[in-house]
């Protein structure tokens, strides 16, 4: 029997507003424990919350930036649960009419794009977090209150992959948007994946699970596929599955059972009536749209027609914006898209993650990167130079022709220097040479290096290689031991 797998996903996004959603508190993350609380969000009686409107904001930005319907009225909701990390007892949240609706994203799969639908998108308050110590936990309220987008999607990945590629692009929307951080591992991007089997071709949906907060793109992928196997083997062994909320394992790559399916009549959800419906005119969403920045695919589209790249390239270029944006700063300043796309690919992105670092934490600027090129062009510096200088460029923010000269990496351009280092090559590889006369080409590239290495990677490698080459029609095999 053939089993299909049915993937919808529910997104939490921690926006990045100074404040927290219903008072004024600090939203700044790894404070001490407790001190970025107030009344309002420490849930005192007869408080009362005030909306951020920020928040609405962004929440509007990422409905349009979806393709979402906004809803011009849309009422917050109690979500009634008791929890110690939730002071009031309930979670204020979005129910019956949320801000955005119906919208969907299009992601790359194996079999080009897909179109994925999203049901909802609707504003919340997070909760605090629990901090458990042998036989004791620990209660930290700066959380509590923090600005959330819930995401949920309609059920249409169809694979683990899928999951990921949908997750990544709305990752990516939101920095694009710099309404959130897409931070895992702080949790300000945090997944909860349904997951049910049926057999190809139903049309029913199969029950689900839940996959509750897993924090990395690749324990996403594990959880999936786990879980998919899990309720496959479940079915055709004759029994059902029982639909619950499990967690991941990362340790041991399994989930596990957590707590039965709470519906949503637990909750006791009714309008909270602290706060007034919220009224969104058009003049506002218009006025949102037009300051909205340029997004994933509208840049990517727009890199493939302006700069004639490969998709490869593009997809690395527009990854992040800020790389984005670097790269056509560069290109504004020496017009040779490809030539610097090749270097930020081989050369500048490596550099960065090998530091763990973006570019605004370094000292690099457009201008160094593209005196680099000049430097090339002039011949005052070979590729190996380059290299040499990427590394210092960042670190310092000198500029390259002022490197060049300290660290003494100015390409050698000068013939008789050049030619008297590679007589000297010739003249204790005899034996190489012989081999070279003899019809064995490939040694070529073997006393190129030789000259690299005595020259200290300074070699005009143009130069060079012309020289070579006309040296060594020059000699005859009956020449070599008298040289
Ligand atoms: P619940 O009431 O359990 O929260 P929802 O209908 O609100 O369920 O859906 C929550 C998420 O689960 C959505 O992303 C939705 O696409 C997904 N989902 C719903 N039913 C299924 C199913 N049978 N298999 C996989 N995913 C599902
Ligand atoms: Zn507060
Ligand atoms: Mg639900």
């Amino acid at each position: 029997m053939e089993f299909e797998a049915v993937i919808g996903l529910e997104v939490h996004a921690q926006l990045l507003t100074k404040s927290k959603i219903f008072c004024g508190c600090s939203t700044q993350f790894g404070s001490t424990p407790n001190s970025q609380t107030c009344p309002v969000c420490l849930g005192m009686p007869g408080v009362l919350p005030v909306l951020n409107r920020k928040v609405v904001d962004f929440a509007i930005m990422l409905g349009l930036a979806t393709n979402s319907t906004i809803n011009k009225n849309s009422y917050f909701a109690r979500k009634n649960y008791f929890y110690p990390d939730l002071p009031k007892g309930y979670q204020i949240s979005q129910y019956e009419l949320p801000i955005c609706s119906n919208g969907h994203l299009i992601i790359k799969t194996k079999d080009g794009e897909k179109k994925i639908g999203i049901t909802r998108i609707h504003m919340e308050e997070d909760a605090g977090k629990l901090i458990h110590e042998g036989t004791y936990s620990l209660v930290d309220l700066n959380r509590t209150g923090t600005p959330l987008l819930e995401i949920v999607s309609e059920p249409d990945m169809r694979s683990p992959e899928e999951a990921v590629a949908y997750l990544k692009e709305l990752r990516q929307i939101l920095l694009y948007l710099g309404i959130c951080d897409g931070n895992m591992e702080e949790g300000s991007f945090r997944c909860d994946a349904n997951v049910s089997v049926r057999k190809k071709g139903d049309n029913k949906l199969g029950i689900k699970t839940e996959l509750k907060n897993i924090n990395s793109f690749r324990f996403i992928q594990r959880a999936l596929e786990y879980e998919i196997e899990r309720q496959i083997d479940i079915i055709e062994s004759g029994n059902t599955i029982i639909q619950e909320t499990r967690l991941f394992d990362s340790s041991k790559g399994i989930t596990i059972p957590m707590r039965s399916k709470e519906e949503a009549h637990d909750y006791r959800y009714f309008p909270e009536p602290d706060l007034m419906p919220v009224f969104i005119d058009d003049a506002h969403i218009e006025n949102i749209k037009n300051f909205l920045p340029e997004l994933p695919y509208q840049k990517i589209l727009r890199f493939r027609e302006q700069y004639g790249l490969p998709e490869y390239d593009i997809d690395i270029l527009t990854n992040e914006k800020e790389v984005a944006d670097f790269y056509e700063k560069c290109l504004s300043l020496y017009n040779n898209p490809k030539a610097l796309s090749n270097f930020f690919m081989t050369e500048l992105l490596k550099e960065l993650n090998e530091r763990k670092c973006k570019i605004g934490d370094t000292k690099l600027n457009a201008e160094n990167i593209v005196e680099i090129f000049k430097l090339l062009d002039e011949q005052k510096l070979n590729y190996n130079g380059a290299k040499a200088l990427l590394p210092k460029i960042i670190d310092t923010g000198k500029s390259p022709s002022i490197l060049l000269e300290e660290m003494g990496l100015m390409q050698i351009s000068d013939t008789s220097t050049l030619e008297s280092v590679i007589i000297e090559v010739l003249k204790s590889n005899k034996k190489e040479l012989k081999e070279y006369l003899s019809g064995k080409d490939k040694l070529f590239a073997f006393f190129v290096g030789q000259v690299m290495k005595k020259t200290g990677g300074k070699a005009n490698p143009k130069i060079l290689q012309e020289l070579l080459k006309e040296k060594l029609a020059k000699i005859s095999i009956d020449d070599v031991d008298n040289l």
